[in-house]
C-alpha cells in the first residue's frame, strides 16, 4: 500500500488535484502519509482553488466553502487555508508548527495573495492586509476568533491613507485591529463580564470627550489619539509593545486562532453539540476587502430563504460604512436586506443571483456573509443555514417539490430532535388576546425563534441557571447575548433581548437550541445593576422574578404568565379542533412522514399503559406497544387496597383472596388497552418492582391501612418492616416475585387472556406478548413459562376458545445478555430493558448518577449521558452478543427495545444496525423515532 501511495506517485497526485477521486475517497481515509510531505496550506482566489466544498475536515467548513465558491467563480477574496492537521499538530507538538511553515510554506501562500491583487504583505506604499479567521468542521458561531485589517503599523497605515485617498478610514481600520489583536492575541478581552474591556473604556472616554455618539463621526486625528492610548494600555498591561512587525503580528494571530479552539466557550459549545475536542479548528488567512471606505461600501450577513418560518424569501441584513462583525454586534440595529433593493438595486440584483447561484449549487438554504466594496460585491463566507425545526421540515418538503432533492434527501435534512419543536405547544390564543386587551403587551420585538415561552425573568446566565436549578421556568431577559450566555440560554424556556436583529448571537443560538427567542426588542431598556427592565414610554417596571410570556412567532412581548395550548399538529391529530386543510404545518408533516414510512425497517411502539396515551401513540403513528407497565394499574382508588393486601397478607390464602379482588381491574384494563390498539402487538410486563413500593409509609397511613385490613398497626408494622430492602434496586423483584409468589403470575396471565378471548368474542383478534422481566438463567424463565401456559390452558378450558399469545423476556441483566443463546430456548422474544442494563452494566444506579455524570460528561468520561443515549461500546456491546445468539438458536427470534433510550435518534440509529424489530418509545416521541428509523436505514 505505501507505495502506492507514496507522496511522489501519480496517484497520490490524482488524489490531492481530482475533485472526482476526492469524493470517492474522502480526506479522512486517505492514507497516512509522512509528516514532512503532507499539504498543510490550500490557496484559494477568485475563479480556482485547491481546496473544495468536501474537504470540511481538512479545512474546516470556513475554508472548503471559501474554496467551494472560489471555484463556481463567485467573488471571493484571495487567501490561504491552514488546515486542521495543523491545529493537531500544534496540541500534540507543545504548541509549535510543523517545520518550515512560517520559514516556507506560508510566505509561499502570501505571495499569490500579493501577486492576485498587486498589493504587498508589510509594504508601506501599498500595503496587503489580512484577516485571520477561524474555522472548524462544524460551524460554531462567534465561539472562536477572528482578526481582521492585519499588517498594519505606523508605516503601512500612512500607505493606506495615501493609497485609498481615505485617511480617516485607515486610521478606522488601525483602531480596530489594535482593539481585536489586543483582546485576542494578547488576552486583554474580559472574560467576565463584570470587568471593563479597556477598550471599550478608552474608545467610550473619546465619545464622551468629543460629545459625540457614534464610532463614525471620530476624526482622523481622534483615531490617531485612540490608537495611541490603545498601545499605551497595551504596554501597561501586558510590559509587551505592540508588534510591528506583520509577520510577526500574523503568526500571533494564528496562534490565537488556535489557541481559541480550547477557549472555555468553545469547549462548553462543543460539549453542548457532541462535537469532538481532537477535530481542531482550521484557520483562513484573507485579504481584506473594505465595507468601512464608505457610504459605497458595507457589510451583511442573509439567508438564501427564512430561517425562522422556512418561507421561501432572501432574508437578510446590512449596514453601510461597516466593517466585519458590526452587523452582528447588535451595536448599530442593521437595516433589513429589502432596503438595499431600494438604495442600491445593483448590489442587490447581484446578491439575489448569487442567491440562486448559490440553492442550485449546494440544493439547501445557505447562510451568507458578504462585504461591499466601492459597489463591488466580494463573498466572504457561506455555509448551510441554521434553522429552526418549522424550517427545517418547511424548507426540505419544499426543495422537493421545487426538484432540487429527492426525498432521501430530504428525509436526511431534519434532525428527528427538530420534530420537536412542531409538536409544541402555542401561546392560548384566548389567554394572550385577552392579556393584550389589559394592555399587557409591553412590546414586540424580532420573531427570532418560534414557539410559546412563559417563564420568571432573569437578567444573566448565572442566576438563570440556578433558578432552573430550583424548577423555575425561566426567561432569560439580555440586553444582548454572547458566546458566555449559552449556559443560561441552554436552561431557559425563552430568551428576550433589547439589541441585535435574526443574525445576532442570540437568534442563531436559540435556533440552533430550538429555543423560543425575541430579538431586537428596542422599546425595552434592561437595567442590570438594579436588575429591573423598564419599557419606553410606559410606566412599566418589571423586576428579577417577575412572569413574563413572549411569542417567539410574532415577536410579542407580554407582562406576566399567558397559558400555552397545543400546537397545529396536536391540534389535528389529537385534539380534533383542527381541520387538516386548514393546517399548513400538518400537511408537510404529515408528507414528511410517508417518507420516513417508506424508507425505515424499523417498527416503531410505544410505551403506554393506559388506553388514552395508547390511542395518542397511533395517532403519532405507533405500530404496537412495546412496554405495557402493569403495576401502574395498581394505585387508583381501591386498587391500592386491594394490593396492600394482597403484599401484606400472611399466607397463600390471603394472597389469593385479594388477588381476586385485583383480577377484575386488570381484566378491564387490558380489555380497555387491547381494544385501543386494535390487532396491533401489545407487550406486557408482568409484575416488577419490589413489592415496598406500594405500601404507606407514614404511620397515620399505617393506621387506616390497619383498619382497613382488621388488623393492628403494629402488626402491619411489622410486616412492613419485615418487607424492607437494602438494595431493592437488586432485591426481590422482576420475576422473582412470581417464583416466590406465583399467584401474583397467574392472577396477571388470567386477566391478559380473559380479556383477549373476550375481544376475540367479540370478533377482534389479539396477540398479547406476556413479557417476563429481570431474568437472569434461562431457568426462571421456563419455570415462570410453565406457570403462564397452565394458566392460558385453564382459561381457555373455561372459555371453550383459545387466542394466540407469545411468552418472551426483558433482557436486563447482564447475565441474561452473555447467557441469551440458553434463553432463546424458552423465549419468543426479547426486548431490552436498557434501563436497567445500563444501571447493572455500568454500576451505576440511574438515581445517583446526577451526583457524578456531570463531572464524568465534563472530562470526556462519556461523551453523552448513557442513561438518555446507549452507551454503545459497552451496554451495546451487551446487545449485540444478545441479539446474535439468541438468534443462532431462534433465527425469528423477534427484537426489540423498550426503555427510555428507544426515542433517541443515535440509540434509534443502533438498534437499526444491531437487526433489531422495533424499538419502543413514549407517545410524543414516536414521530422523531420514526424519522430517526427512516435516516438509520438510509445512512446504512
Ligand atoms: P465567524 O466565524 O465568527 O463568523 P469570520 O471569520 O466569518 O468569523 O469573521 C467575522 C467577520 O469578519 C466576517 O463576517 C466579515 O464580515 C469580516 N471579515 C472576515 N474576513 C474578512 C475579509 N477578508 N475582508 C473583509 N471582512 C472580513
Ligand atoms: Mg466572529
Ligand atoms: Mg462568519
Amino acid at each position: 500500500m505505501p507505495s502506492a501511495f507514496s507522496p511522489s506517485s501519480h496517484v497520490f497526485y490524482l488524489l490531492k488535484k481530482t475533485k472526482s477521486l476526492l469524493t470517492i475517497m474522502p480526506t479522512s481515509e486517505r492514507p497516512k502519509e509522512k509528516s514532512d510531505s503532507k499539504q498543510y496550506l490550500y490557496s484559494f482566489s477568485g475563479g480556482i482553488a485547491e481546496g473544495d466544498a468536501s474537504m470540511k475536515n481538512l479545512l474546516g467548513g470556513k475554508g472548503a466553502n471559501l474554496a467551494e465558491m472560489a471555484n463556481i467563480g463567485l467573488p471571493v477574496p484571495p487567501g490561504f487555508t491552514i488546515s486542521t492537521e495543523v491545529c493537531t499538530h500544534y496540541y500534540d507538538h507543545q504548541r509549535t508548527y510543523p517545520e518550515n511553515l512560517f520559514e516556507k510554506g506560508i510566505p509561499e501562500a502570501l505571495c499569490k495573495i500579493e501577486d492576485a491583487l498587486g498589493k504587498k504583505f508589510g509594504d508601506p506604499e501599498n500595503p496587503l492586509l489580512v484577516s485571520v479567521r477561524s474555522g472548524a468542521r462544524a460551524s460554531m458561531p462567534g465561539m472562536m476568533d477572528t482578526i481582521l485589517n492585519l499588517g498594519l503599523n505606523e508605516k503601512t497605515v500612512d500607505g493606506l491613507a495615501r493609497k485609498s485617498g481615505n485617511p480617516r478610514f485607515a486610521w478606522d481600520c488601525y483602531r480596530r485591529f489594535v482593539q481585536m489583536y489586543g483582546d485576542v492575541v494578547l488576552d486583554l478581552k474580559p472574560t467576565d463580564k463584570k470587568q471593563i474591556d479597556p477598550f471599550e473604556e478608552i474608545l467610550e472616554a473619546k465619545k464622551h470627550e468629543r460629545q459625540i455618539q457614534l464610532d463614525t463621526e471620530f476624526t482622523v486625528e481622534d483615531l490617531q489619539d485612540i490608537v495611541s492610548e490603545y498601545k499605551a494600555a497595551i504596554l501597561k498591561k501586558t510590559g509587551r509593545t505592540f508588534p510591528e512587525d506583520p509577520h510577526e503580528q500574523l503568526m500571533g494571530a494564528i496562534g490565537a486562532v488556535f489557541n481559541s479552539w480550547n477557549n472555555e466557550r468553545a469547549i462548553v459549545y462543543r460539549k453542548l453539540n457532541h462535537i469532538p475536542g481532537y477535530w481542531g479548528t482550521a484557520c483562513n488567512v484573507q485579504a481584506m476587502v473594505f465595507g468601512n471606505m464608505g457610504e459605497d461600501c458595507g457589510t451583511g450577513v442573509a439567508f438564501t430563504r427564512d430561517a425562522a418560518t422556512g418561507d421561501n424569501i432572501f432574508y437578510g441584513e446590512f449596514l453601510m460604512n461597516a466593517q466585519g462583525e458590526d452587523v452582528v454586534a447588535g451595536t448599530r440595529t442593521p437595516l433589513k436586506i429589502e432596503q438595499l433593493k431600494a438604495e442600491n438595486p445593483g448590489i442587490y440584483d447581484q446578491l439575489e443571483e448569487i442567491r440562486s447561484i448559490l440553492e442550485k449549487h449546494y440544493r439547501d438554504m445557505m447562510d451568507i456573509e458578504f462585504t461591499i466594496e466601492n459597489n463591488k460585491l466580494f463573498m466572504l463566507q457561506c455555509r448551510v443555514g441554521k434553522r429552526t425545526g418549522f424550517a427545517a421540515v418547511k424548507i426540505a418538503v419544499e426543495m422537493f417539490n421545487e426538484g432540487l432533492i429527492d426525498e432521501k434527501e430530504a428525509l436526511m435534512r431534519i434532525e428527528p430532535e427538530q420534530l420537536n419543536q412542531l409538536l409544541r405547544p402555542v401561546f392560548n390564543m384566548k389567554e394572550k388576546q385577552a392579556a393584550i386587551a389589559e394592555g399587557r403587551l409591553l412590546a414586540t420585538g424580532l420573531n427570532a425563534g418560534p414557539g410559546a415561552a412563559t417563564g420568571k425573568i432573569y437578567f444573566n446566565a448565572v442566576d438563570a441557571h440556578d433558578a432552573s436549578k430550583r424548577g423555575e421556568p425561566v426567561i432569560l431577559v439580555r440586553i444582548e447575548t454572547s458566546p458566555e450566555d449559552i449556559k443560561g440560554m441552554a436552561v431557559s424556556e425563552g430568551i428576550l433581548t433589547e439589541r441585535g436583529g435574526m443574525t445576532s448571537h442570540a437568534a442563531l443560538v436559540a435556533r440552533q437550541m430550538g429555543k423560543v427567542c425575541v430579538a431586537g426588542c428596542g422599546a425595552l431598556s434592561i437595567d442590570y445593576q438594579k436588575g429591573e427592565m423598564r419599557v419606553n414610554g410606559k410606566d412599566i417596571v418589571l423586576c428579577e422574578g417577575d412572569y413574563l410570556s413572549i411569542d417567539g412567532s410574532t415577536g410579542e412581548v407580554i407582562a406576566g404568565k399567558v397559558a400555552t395550548k397545543n400546537s397545529e399538529i396536536i391540534e389535528v391529530l389529537i385534539d380534533k379542533t383542527l381541520l387538516p386543510e386548514e393546517a399548513a404545518t400538518w400537511n408537510i408533516y404529515k408528507q414528511l412522514m410517508e417518507w420516513a414510512d417508506k424508507y425505515r425497517k424499523l417498527s416503531i411502539r410505544t410505551n403506554a399503559d393506559q388506553p388514552d396515551q395508547a390511542e395518542t401513540a397511533i395517532m403519532f403513528g405507533a405500530e404496537g406497544i412495546g412496554l405495557c407497565r402493569t403495576e401502574h394499574m395498581f394505585f387508583g382508588g381501591e386498587r391500592i387496597d386491594a394490593m396492600r393486601e394482597m403484599i401484606l397478607a400472611d399466607d397463600v390464602e390471603g394472597r389469593k383472596k385479594a388477588l381476586e379482588k385485583l383480577l377484575p381491574y386488570q381484566r378491564e384494563d387490558f380489555y380497555g388497552l387491547f381494544k385501543a390498539m386494535g390487532s396491533r402487538p401489545v407487550t406486557i410486563r408482568l409484575l416488577d418492582p419490589p413489592l415496598h413500593e406500594f405500601l404507606p409509609h407514614t404511620d397515620s397511613e399505617i393506621e387506616i391501612l390497619a383498619g382497613k385490613m382488621n388488623k393492628s398497626f403494629a402488626q402491619v408494622k411489622e410486616r412492613i418492616s419485615d418487607l424492607h430492602e437494602f438494595n431493592p434496586m437488586l432485591g426481590l423483584r422482576g420475576c422473582r416475585l412470581g417464583i416466590l409468589h406465583p399467584e401474583i403470575t397467574v392472577m396477571q396471565v388470567r386477566a391478559i387472556i380473559e380479556a383477549a378471548c373476550k375481544l376475540k368474542q367479540e370478533g377482534a383478534e389479539v396477540v398479547p406478548e406476556i413479557m417476563v422481566p429481570l431474568v437472569c438463567t434461562v431457568k426462571e424463565l421456563e419455570i415462570t413459562s410453565e406457570i403462564i401456559h397452565k394458566t392460558a390452558r385453564s382459561v381457555f378450558a373455561e372459555q371453550g376458545i383459545g387466542v394466540s399469545y407469545l411468552v418472551g423476556t426483558m433482557i436486563e441483566v447482564p447475565r441474561a445478555a452473555i447467557t441469551s443463546d440458553q434463553i432463546a430456548t424458552a423465549a419468543d422474544f426479547f426486548s431490552y430493558g436498557t434501563n436497567d442494563l445500563t444501571q447493572m452494566g455500568l454500576g451505576m444506579s440511574r438515581d445517583d448518577s446526577g451526583q457524578f455524570l456531570p463531572a464524568y460528561q465534563q472530562q470526556d468520561i462519556f461523551s453523552r449521558n448513557p442513561f438518555e443515549s446507549i452507551d454503545k461500546d459497552g451496554v451495546g456491546k451487551l446487545m449485540s452478543i444478545s441479539a446474535k445468539d439468541g438468534r443462532s438458536v431462534k433465527p425469528d427470534l423477534k427484537l426489540g427495545i423498550c426503555g427510555e433510550h428507544g426515542g433517541d435518534p443515535a440509540t434509534v440509529e443502533f438498534c437499526h444496525q444491531t437487526g433489531l424489530n422495533y424499538v419502543s418509545c413514549s407517545p410524543f416521541r414516536v414521530p422523531i423515532a420514526r424519522l430517526a428509523a427512516a435516516r438509520a436505514a438510509l445512512k446504512n
